[in-house]
């Protein structure tokens, strides 16, 4: 008996065990289930969701896992018993569980994998919690009533009966029972020994409880403008009554999304409901954040910057429903509110909702999957949807007039605002008629000095990612296409270049050239195939702008921001203060400068390559480089003087560059939707990839290849999908590691769900340090 209490001695296996048996989920190592006897003591106290520590192996070394069931029969015959409960609380609830298990099942992954990313490991750790010993009865009632009446002492019978007062499954601290039964600790350790009594360790969570919140003055709702009222008016009864439906806010950037979220969340609260807001980066939206803090009173804004006591204790009181709102990245979507009433996805496109680490789940799936089987509303909003959701909301919409999903328009700026005038420059116009090489063109420049001149501010941006390199003609002024698609081919180093990343020089043609939409690969040629003459890789970056503006305009008190600064979430936040001041005049900086700022003083917005998105190879090259124009112009004209874009570009044709131009959201994802139907892409087809990687080429090759045919095999059976590669990375090497992927792609995810799992059960992707799984990949890099 005793051996079944301590934790050190090994777990003894008297008699063939009897059900129910606890079914857990380990944490890491083992990709299964197992399952575990439950010692008697336990039974009243195991739930689902309670973390818990089990014998694993031949040296059955302690691990931890989570209870996800509790069977009456166990699946194979020689069963250990579980060590104990680590944590009495449940920290997955009943539906926190099924969307885990849903997630292990769609995105391949381990269930105690997922349970990982469910639960903040400070959390886990109970980080700021002390520690309460915790005393109940390990005999029903009726047994302890028996035991008081043949038990001669009277101390013991002096504990027995205040136990008897509590409620059935009570404990009480054991300090305050030997107090108030007036004996001592060891007294009642020794009726534990008996069997009487059952001591566990229980988390403080005194220590968990809130700073009082001073009181404050809240903002007072906007009065919402006809087209935002009319888009409330549809959603407020959703709102209130709940019920799972999509909901998918296309409104134009200054369209006033945001009141519209706040007076829907509203709705929710007076319902004694709790909402989740997702937002991209908080670091990156600390304007967005201060908007729900103004309007509500309990809000817990989840961000890295938390220190894990902080983050325990917000987590503890949104689990005790103490948070009315809760905005978060995308880990907030796994916040334990127990009457989750809706959720509000905001720029539901932004690629930063694709966790990029197993589980490689999508935030923003995962949140219309959490309010389906919370059976509540979702509520995505963007002014340049992804084309998965916006195809996804508008056939479901009009394929019955009874659908859940619903499309919701707001296409003008509040305050009659009118949208920013956008004008293309032709940089192999401006390159023509000017000596060297500027990334500022001349139109660009005298923009600059006169909103200088009047006192008012710019952004700049340029998306400056170091492999977005194109191969140029600088004598026929044009980028290598591929023959089958309109688009430009991708160059990139093969294995093997050596590192050193960022080298634009020419002489280095030895790699291929790639194609993002048919995959297709073609050798780089040596010289131009029109005019013959050398070739030169194309590409840019923020410094070198940087240097040009220092050299321009020397006196200018400009910053850059880039992806450097983004983890630090309070320089971020500075900077920003300093540009709302007008310290800073310009802001220079990568992408992360297109999300969500909302500065009236910022009339001109610059971009000095509309084309590096262009380039990426992916086959969303087109959406990404749509969304990044229209959100950074975005940013302009938000105030009472009217905004001005500049779009500098080597394609002015390119249809992608002239939809962003004439802010044509529609116009745009017909067209796009129509090349992704006519080569199967998403969201016509679902696509799974799998990447491999070694730091060995030859291994990785035969990786690679044993992979491919085990695929291919289970792809026998499977006539739907279709399997392609092996084939390198886009970026064939990381960080000393050859890659090198699979993908597949299929109308349905269900058979290659199959295809996974067959995987998975072989143990094919079992070394997860070598193989990722990607379902629904965003970046095929
Ligand atoms: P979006 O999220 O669509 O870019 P926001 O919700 O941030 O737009 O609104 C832009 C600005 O307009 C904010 O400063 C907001 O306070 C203001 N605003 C929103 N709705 C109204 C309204 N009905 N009348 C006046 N100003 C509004
Ligand atoms: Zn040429």
């Amino acid at each position: 008996m005793k051996s079944l209490f301590t934790d050190d001695s090994p777990p003894v296996q008297p008699e063939p065990p009897s059900g129910p048996f606890a079914l857990v989920a380990l944490e890491q190592a083992v990709d299964k289930q197992l399952h575990y006897s439950i010692p008697p003591q336990l039974r009243t106290m195991l739930q689902v969701g309670q973390r818990v520590s089990v014998p694993l192996g031949r040296g059955n070394r302690r691990t931890y896992g989570y209870i996800v069931g509790i069977d009456p029969v166990a699946g194979y015959p020689r069963i250990k018993p579980l060590l104990g409960i680590d944590d009495a609380r449940v920290l997955v609830d009943a539906k926190l569980m099924a969307l885990s298990r849903w997630m292990s099942r769609y995105y391949c992954c381990p269930l105690g994998t997922v349970l990982e990313s469910v639960i903040p490991s400070a959390v886990k750790k109970r980080v700021g919690l002390g520690q309460l010993t915790m005393v109940r009865l390990a005999v029903t009632p009726n047994e302890a009533q028996a035991a008081l009446e043949t038990i001669r002492s009277p101390k013991r019978r002096a504990v027995l009966a205040r136990l008897l007062q509590l409620k059935a499954g009570e404990s009480i601290e054991l300090a305050r029972l030997a107090g108030e039964s007036g004996v001592r600790p060891p007294t009642i350790k020794k009726m534990v020994v008996a069997g009487l009594l059952h001591i566990e360790k229980q988390a403080d969570l005194a220590g968990l409880t809130p700073p009082p919140q001073p009181p404050r003055q809240l903002e007072s709702d906007i009065a919402l403008n006809s087209e935002q009222a009319e888009v409330f008016n549809q959603l407020a009864p959703r709102m209130r009554d709940g019920g799972f439906s999509v909901n998918l806010l296309l409104g134009v950037t200054g369209s006033g999304k945001t009141e519209v979220y706040l007076q829907c969340l509203r709705q929710v609260i007076e319902r004694g409901r709790q909402a989740i807001v997702l937002v991209p980066e908080i670091a990156l939206t600390p304007q967005t954040v201060r908007r729900f803090t103004g309007r509500f009173t309990n809000v817990a804004i989840l961000h890295s910057g938390l220190s894990a006591g902080e983050r325990h204790r917000q987590w503890q009181m949104i689990s005790q429903g103490q948070a009315q709102v809760v905005v978060g990245a995308r880990s907030a979507i796994f916040a334990p509110l127990p009457n989750l009433g809706a959720i509000v996805v905001d720029e539901e496109h932004e690629a930063s909702y694709k966790q990029d680490t197993a589980p490689r789940y999508q935030g923003r799936d995962v949140a219309i999957k959490r309010a389906q089987l919370e059976n509540v509303p979702i509520l995505l909003g963007s002014a340049t949807p992804s084309l998965e959701t916006y195809w996804k909301v508008k056939t479901q919409e009009a394929a019955s007039s009874q659908s859940s999903y619903h499309l919701l328009n707001l296409p003008h700026r509040v305050r009659g605002l009118a949208m920013p005038v956008i004008e293309l420059v032709n940089m192999k116009e401006a390159a023509r008629y000017r000596r060297g090489i500027h990334l500022l063109t001349e139109r660009l420049e005298h923009l600059l000095h006169s909103t200088l001149q009047n006192k008012h501010q710019a952004i700049l941006l340029l998306n400056r990612r170091g492999y977005a390199n194109f191969v140029y003609c600088p004598s026929c002024q044009t980028a290598i296409q591929c023959k089958y698609c309109d688009a430009t081919m991708t160059y990139h180093r093969a294995a093997g270049m050596g590192g050193g990343g960022g080298r634009l020089e020419s002489g280095l043609h030895t790699g291929q050239l790639h194609c993002h939409y048919c995959l297709a690969v073609n050798p780089l040629p040596a010289t131009c195939p029109q005019c013959n003459k050398r070739l030169t890789l194309f590409g840019l970056g923020t410094q070198r702008v940087e240097e040009e503006l220092k050299t321009k305009f020397p006196d200018l008190r400009f910053e850059r921001v880039d992806s450097d600064t983004m983890h630090n979430s309070r320089d971020y936040e500075k900077l920003l203060n300093r540009f709302a001041a007008g310290e800073i005049q310009v802001l220079l900086g990568t992408q992360m400068i297109a999300k969500g700022l909302d500065y009236p003083n910022v009339t001109l917005v610059g971009v000095i390559s509309g084309d590096t998105a262009l380039s990426l190879p992916d086959f969303r090259a087109a959406e990404r480089t749509f969304q990044l124009i229209t959100q950074v112009a975005g940013r302009a004209g938000r105030g009472d003087s009217p905004g001005r874009v500049v779009v500098q570009t080597f394609m002015p044709e390119d249809l992608t560059i002239q939809s962003a131009i004439s802010q044509d959201y529609s116009g745009f994802a017909a067209r796009e939707l129509l090349s992704r139907q006519e080569v199967g892409l998403p969201p016509y087809a679902r696509m799974v990839r799998l990447v491999m990687r070694d730091q060995d080429p030859l291994k990785l090759q035969k990786l690679a290849e044993q992979i491919a045919a085990t695929v291919l095999q289970l792809a026998a059976a499977e006539p739907l999908v279709a399997v392609k590669g092996p084939m390198p990375c886009a970026i064939s090497r990381i960080a000393g590691y050859h890659r090198s992927q699979i993908v597949m792609t299929c109308r349905g995810p269900e058979p290659m769900q199959r295809i996974l799992l067959a995987l998975r059960i072989g143990g094919d992707l079992a070394r997860s340090e070598r193989i990722a799984v990607d379902v629904d990949p965003t970046s095929l890099l």
